[in-house]
């Protein structure tokens, strides 16, 4: 099981790194590091699960956070009515849209970069190419998806940890013509 302590930390070079491409078809081992990512963000977002192992909670998780160099990341975002999740292997951003939106609040956060938040610039809208596991399905697919606000952010967000970018490297105070996305 993946818990607070198997996540890796900023100061570890893994993080900043580019990680190495998956072998197609997806073998068992890489599933099952996608697998364990996903579970990982599920239970932490569960309320007596997180309690219990005492996980940050989080919405997406990248390899190289679980010291594993390799372009995969796993996505959980339950907004309440609908559940996004998925596990992507080598994901290729294809296109981006012009308009610029960033997560209010405090902004992002990380389950790598303790304590700290920051407003950061996104597109709003992605198209990722890569090879996806439905854990609902139980099946991998290869096709190109579309993410708009905040599941763009989410994706956009772990898509730079594969290629050693964290998002504290990109905190901004201009904001001017984007969009805030609560
Ligand atoms: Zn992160």
């Amino acid at each position: 099981m993946i818990d607070n302590e198997c996540i890796v930390k900023v100061g570890n070079e893994v993080l900043r790194r580019i990680a190495e491409k998956v072998q197609l078809p997806i073998s068992k081992n890489d599933l099952n590091i996608g697998k364990r990512m996903l579970k990982y963000l599920k239970m932490s977002q569960d309320e007596k699960l997180s309690k219990k192992y005492n996980l940050r909670s989080g919405v997406g998780l990248a390899a190289p956070q679980i010291g594993i160099s390799k372009r995969i990341f796993a996505v959980y975002i339950n907004d309440g009515e609908e559940i996004l999740q998925f596990v992507v292997f080598n994901p290729e951003i294809v296109a981006e849209s012009v308009q610029m939106v960033f997560l209010g609040g405090n902004g992002e956060g990380c389950l790598s970069v303790p304590n700290k938040y920051g407003r950061v610039l996104r597109h709003k809208k992605v198209k990722i190419r890569g090879t996806w596991y439905d854990p609902i399905e139980k099946n991998t697919i290869d096709s190109v998806k579309t993410f708009i606000d905040y599941p763009s952010i989410v994706v956009q967000h772990e898509y730079d940890h594969l290629n050693g970018v964290l998002f504290t490297d990109k905190i901004t105070n201009n904001f001017v013509g984007a969009e805030e996305i609560s």
